[in-house]
């Protein structure tokens, strides 16, 4: 049988490794941690369970789907529900909304709740839906790079309508013109940061993403995120492919244009396919340093990064969900502080997710489990642990000004994850969340290719190759890799 490496058990490493192992590979893994799942790992603290890192669950066919390409029944291994509130929001003049699911519901709340007409928020969802069906199969589920993907039905249909693409409009000037209410603006500028951007550079098709939420729904994994890369990673053990945990790959091995295999500490393991789910930044800096380097993908402008605090809170909250959202007064200022001064404003929205609320084992009773994170720029040297303590205090200073008490009093454990902490963990180069930041409309054509152009057994999967960051776009750049491999 021939064999395939993995390097690294993210959730792209995991969900290739799966596919491949249906393809009859033998599959081994390495990882430089102990653990598998990458930025989807969790730690007990006092008695409260917490996600490090995502939150959000959208799309979970994409996990069932590993499932059953090997004969499993998905809710064997892994559940979830979906939910009937999609986020709270928050204003510091005393606006809340709730964002729900349910399309009908959604338009008939924000018209009243922002003094905007319905047609226009069904309007606004409608096109998110039309640029989402026109675009999904070209940017999210095919290879960028290879000439087919060019000549599909598809490819045609969305070039003959590039026109209701907003590409050449940002986000925010799509969505200022869609809408008076600079509340609703906001709302809907905020999925920008669904894969670490800007609103007011990245491109309005990015407005495509409310579909998704609508459309598709968004779920919560019984167990927590991290269950999520568990479930998967118990399918992977159950089907045969081998895991090495705590041995991080040091190169790989090119000879005459092929990949033969990679080096580790312990040694040289032969492979017929490699696969890389580090990040490409460090895959070529580190693991490749004798080939030839593809600058403009590795120069491109990483996403965002996070600062998160991890409190557990010896209260309960009613007004506050699964996902709620402080919003900050001046949102173009904060990203300005992101984007382009690498620094963090003094009046940061703010995200709380709270498991414990679909989870009750998640924290004691009566308490809460609060996952309370603030957009950040990558890592560039910046005094982090300056910026860390006033951004407590600006966070603290809007909760309490919202929720009209002292949240201090009642943060009974703490521990940070700061954008260093999140490159040290998952070598995610500069913390950042997605790979590479989604601001400018060439974007999606400068991520990487899932494949080599010079060796013809290696492969990239994860967030920070085609096609970009999140969960259901990994899962789906480990469908492409496994696309582009014959079977065994
Ligand atoms: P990663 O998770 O980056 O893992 C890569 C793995 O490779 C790591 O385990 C690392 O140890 C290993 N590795 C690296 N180098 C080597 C080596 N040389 N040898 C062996 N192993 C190596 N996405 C969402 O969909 N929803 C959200 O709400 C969301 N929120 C987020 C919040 C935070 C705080 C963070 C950090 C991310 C968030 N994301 C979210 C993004 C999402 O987590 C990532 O896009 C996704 O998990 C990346 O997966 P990946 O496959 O690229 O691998």
């Amino acid at each position: 049988m021939p064999k395939a490496i993995v390097i690294g058990a993210g959730i792209g490493g995991i969900a290739t490794a799966i596919r491949l192992r249906a393809k009859n590979y033998n599959v081994l893994v390495f990882e430089a941690n102990d653990y598998p799942g990458g930025k989807l790992h969790s730690k007990q603290v006092n008695g409260y369970r917490f996600d490090l890192g995502p939150s959000l669950f959208t799309m979970p066919h994409f996990v069932d789907e590993l499932f059953r390409l090997h004969n499993q029944k998905p809710e064997d291994y892994f559940n979830y529900v979906q939910k009937d509130t999609v986020c709270n929001y928050f204003w510091d003049d005393g606006t809340r909304f709730s964002a729900k699911s349910k399309k009908e519901t959604f338009v008939k709340d924000a018209s009243e709740t922002f003094d905007e007409p319905k047609e226009k928020i069904a309007d606004y969802l409608e096109r998110s839906q039309i640029k989402y069906d026109l675009t999904a199969s070209l940017f999210l589920e095919k290879s960028l790079h290879k000439l087919t993907t060019y000549l599909s039905k598809d490819t045609v249909k969305a070039i003959l309508q590039l026109g209701k693409l907003d590409i050449n409009a940002s986000l925010d000037h799509s969505n200022k013109k869609a809408f008076e209410s600079e509340k609703l603006v906001q709302l809907f500028n905020r999925y920008a940061t669904y894969n670490g951007s800007s609103p007011y550079q990245t491109p309005g098709i990015m407005s495509m993403i409310p579909h998704l939420e609508m459309h598709y729904g968004t779920f919560f994994p019984k167990g927590g995120m991290h269950q999520i890369t568990q479930s998967l990673f118990n399918l992977a053990n159950d089907v045969g492919v081998e895991f090495k945990f705590g041995e991080a790959v040091e190169e790989i091995n090119i000879a005459n244009k092929k990949a033969e295999g990679i080096k580790s500490q312990n040694g040289f393991y032969e492979s017929d396919i490699v696969v890389s789910n580090m990040d490409i930044y460090p895959t070529f800096k580190k693991l490749l340093s004798k080939q030839k380097q593809p600058k403009k993908v590795l120069q491109q402008e990483r996403s965002s990064s996070a600062l998160i605090f991890y409190w557990g809170i010896s209260k309960s909250f009613k007004e506050l969900d699964l996902h709620n959202i402080f919003f900050s007064a001046d949102y173009q200022k904060e990203f300005k502080h992101i984007f382009e001064e690498k620094s963090l404003y003094h009046d940061p929205t703010v995200y709380i997710n709270i498991t414990s609320k679909e989870e009750p084992s998640d924290a004691p009773e009566n308490h809460e489990n609060w996952f309370v994170m603030i957009n950040a720029p990558g890592n560039y040297g910046q005094d982090w642990e300056t910026l860390i303590k006033e951004s407590k205090k600006n966070i603290l200073r809007k909760l309490n000004n919202i929720l009209g008490i002292a949240i201090e009093q009642y943060i009974d454990s703490e521990f940070i994850l700061d954008p260093v902490g999140i490159e040290n963990n998952t070598s995610s180069y500069r913390g950042a969340l997605y790979g590479a930041a989604s601001n400018s409309k060439f974007s999606a054509f400068l991520r990487h290719p899932n494949f080599s152009s010079s060796i013809n057994n290696l492969f990239f999967c994860g967030g920070s190759v085609h096609p970009g960051g999140g969960i259901p776009l990994c899962l789906l750049s480990a469908k492409i890799v496994s696309d582009l491999i014959p079977e065994a």
